[in-house]
């Protein structure tokens, strides 16, 4: 059974019987800021007694504004139009219809192709789960989803976790270039894979293939963006400006639904019409309130400069996880950017998810809180993800605990 949740306070949660939980993966890898935070909570408040609706179609608010302006400021290159949505799965869903439209406006509607990995996560509705290289989420919905897209998966070799340049590049051309709408990526993996990462080489050979071949390069930057890798965005560690940029999860913090389609100048100049006429949204998306939470996260960010402390935190809590990899033969590596950060485990074939669930388990009964990732035995982890705001003695209060956690953990009889 669940606790029930009381309430919250920086990195830590507090259950109705009164016991505390140190919030090791930011609940989904989305609470980026802890809870309570008074810059956020103030804004939100001002906005609820201010407006909290307003129709998209029928007015802008001054937060919603505000954001776009911060977003397109931090993102690289020309990604310089925004349109907003509630989750990480509508933001793909609506990035995936943007790379068919934009094709169909241009008379190609055979370039419909979406190419994908596997291990991916991109999300829950049809075409997103479509998309996702993820076959745990996908189990029983076939019928559902052979319609929702054309969609290829590249996979890794064997034992690896991420496909290289030469297997990217020869499913391109399997699938014929021109066939091609949109390629998608996670430059830091999550649920999928628990924190593996694209080769830097990969993101950059995809753009070179993109512009060439005139397919879109779209970023699934849910987790990845806004400084949880050490980065304002994943892509940044390669260089490399996507055509359509996915955030969702940290961009609001776990205070409001909101998640945002962030797109090249040059793709959105296609339509001779404004982008959001062309991708009709959701009745909620981007309203005042979400927005008021959403941009006064994203200025404590910028305020607090996250992503260089990420640099520092998450460099501090890797070597914490090294020494605890070292000393628990059940730890098979440790892996992801930032406070990306996963312990991929020894698992069993014949049993999973076994492991992963098992290390939740643990470190629940020692009052952490930890995200079970991975789609086999190979990539079967447990995200370690904690706030960005962390301090190191919360970081070392984390580890200790997961220490303590994988210590109770009972051997395989084998
Ligand atoms: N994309 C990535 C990389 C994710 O990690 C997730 C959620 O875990 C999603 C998309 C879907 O986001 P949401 O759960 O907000 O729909």
């Amino acid at each position: 059974m669940l606790p029930t949740v009381s309430h919250g306070d920086g990195v830590w949660l507090y259950d109705t019987d009164g016991r505390a939980y140190l919030d090791g993966c930011s609940g989904a890898v989305n609470t980026n800021l802890g809870h309570g935070v008074r810059e956020v909570t103030s804004r939100m408040r001002e906005q609820m007694d201010a407006v909290c609706f307003a129709y998209r179609t029928q007015f802008t608010s001054q937060p919603l504004t505000e954001l776009s302006r911060r977003l397109t400021e931090l993102a690289p290159g020309s990604l310089g139009h925004v349109q907003y949505t509630n989750s990480g799965s509508e933001g793909i869903e609506t990035a995936l219809r943007l790379a068919t439209l934009y094709h169909a406006e241009a008379y190609r509607p055979f370039k419909c192709t979406v190419l994908t990995e596997e291990p991916s996560y991109h999300g829950m509705t049809a075409g997103a789960l479509a998309a996702s290289g993820h076959p745990v989420r996908r189990r029983g919905l076939v019928p559902l989803l052979a319609n929702q897209a054309t969609v290829a998966k590249v996979r890794p070799r064997h034992g690896e976790l991420r496909a290289d340049v030469e297997q990217w590049e020869r499913a391109i051309e399997e699938i014929r270039p021109h066939n091609l709408a949109a390629v998608v990526i996670e430059p830091v993996g999550g649920a999928s894979s628990g924190a593996a990462v694209s080769d830097p080489a990969v993101l950059r050979r995809l753009r070179e293939l993109a512009d060439r071949h005139g397919f879109l390069l779209v970023a699934d930057e849910v987790m990845s963006g806004l400084g949880r890798t050490g980065a304002w965005f994943g892509c940044d560690h390669a260089g490399v400006v996507p055509d359509i940029m996915v955030l969702g999860k940290g961009i609001a913090a776990g205070y409001a639904p909101l998640s945002a389609v962030l797109v090249r100048d040059e793709v959105a100049a296609a339509f001779d019409r404004p982008l959001s006429s062309v991708l009709f949204g959701h009745t909620m998306a981007g309203a005042p309130l979400a927005a008021a939470a959403g941009l006064a996260t994203v200025e404590y960010l910028i305020a607090h400069d996250i992503p260089a402390r990420v640099q520092r935190s998450g460099r501090h809590l890797r070597i914490l996880l090294e020494h605890l990899a070292a000393r628990h033969p059940v730890v098979r590596d440790v892996r992801g950017l930032g406070l990306q950060l996963a312990l991929g485990l020894h698992a069993d074939p014949a049993r999973t998810p076994g492991v992963s669930l098992d290390l939740v388990t643990a470190a629940r009964d020692q009052g952490l809180l930890l995200y079970p990732a991975g789609i086999d035995a190979r990539t079967e982890s447990v995200m370690v993800a904690p706030p960005l705001n962390s301090t190191e003695a919360e970081l070392e209060e984390l580890v200790l605990r997961l220490d303590r956690s994988l210590s109770s953990l009972v051997p395989d009889p084998a």
